[in-house]
């Protein structure tokens, strides 16, 4: 479904993401960790082209990435995505935050988006906060609204980068139990993730991440219980 082929990126001196290739398919949840600094927050914003990339390929459905115009917005609408901040439209109600872009976007008239956004609203539980302005929600509600928001564009595939990063600690299981049953329901996602728990139950692959390349991909089982490279293994011995 997400084809990265020899992508190469830099920020000035920078080589940020070094020759990767990654492919995503239909279906699959794979988790990316790696230390700071290592190159997954730019990687994540690669592939809905947040950042643009030096060289490489990168294809969606087997199509090119579009570098503007329309088309740029059409493939924003496939890639959903999920930040650590939750930037959800502050002066806009919940429903109407998630409403938004089907209007926008998606050409819904409004009554067919208010039906949808009451119905993911009601799916990832906050079905009741929905005339609530985003400041009276907590984290955890403002969290579940933004992935409301994102699958509200019927996106082909999900990149959460950090999502539970900024929450405190017991609103963290509410945010990743909504990101577990999309996985079930069989969401293509790409997570961005310090949360080891959920990379074992819910992660098809582990990507580990450092230095701007893949030093190696595997199954959770594999990689947390027999990681190949020292690299991988010294990590995992910080966070572990
Ligand atoms: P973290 O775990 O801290 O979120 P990360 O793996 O997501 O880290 P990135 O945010 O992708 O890392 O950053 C990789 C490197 O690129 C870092 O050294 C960062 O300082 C640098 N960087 C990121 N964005 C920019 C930018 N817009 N301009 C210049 N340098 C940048
Ligand atoms: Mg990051």
């Amino acid at each position: 479904l997400v084809a990265l082929s020899n992508v190469n990126k830099h920020f000035g001196a920078l080589h940020v993401l070094q020759d990767i290739d990654l492919t995503i398919a239909r279906g699959e949840v794979v988790v990316v960790i790696g230390p700071s600094g290592s190159g997954k927050s730019t990687l994540c914003r690669t592939i809905n082209r947040l950042e643009s990339v030096d060289s490489g390929s990168i294809t969606l459905d087997g199509k090119p990435l579009p570098a503007e115009g329309r088309e740029l917005a059409r493939l924003r609408a496939d890639v959903g995505m999920v930040f650590q901040s939750f930037n959800l439209f502050a002066h806009k109600t919940v429903l109407e935050n998630v409403m938004l872009g089907q209007i926008k976007v998606r050409k819904k008239d409004k009554a067919e988006a208010e039906q949808s956004a009451r119905a993911l609203l009601d799916r990832v539980g906050v079905a009741n906060q929905a005339d609530k302005y985003p400041a009276q929600l907590s984290g955890g509600q403002q969290q579940r609204v933004a992935i409301a928001r994102a699958l509200a564009m019927e996106p082909k595939v999900m990149l959460f980068d950090e999502p539970t990063s900024a929450l405190d600690p017991e609103m963290i299981n509410e945010v990743l139990e909504v990101m577990q049953q999309l996985a079930r329901d069989g969401m293509t996602m790409v997570v961005v993730t310090h949360e080891m728990g959920f990379a074992r139950s819910a992660a098809n692959r582990v990507v580990f991440m450092a230095d701007g390349q893949i030093v190696e991909q595997a199954t959770p089982e594999q990689f947390f219980t027999n990681p190949r490279s020292d690299r991988a293994k010294d990590f995992l011995s910080k966070i572990l």
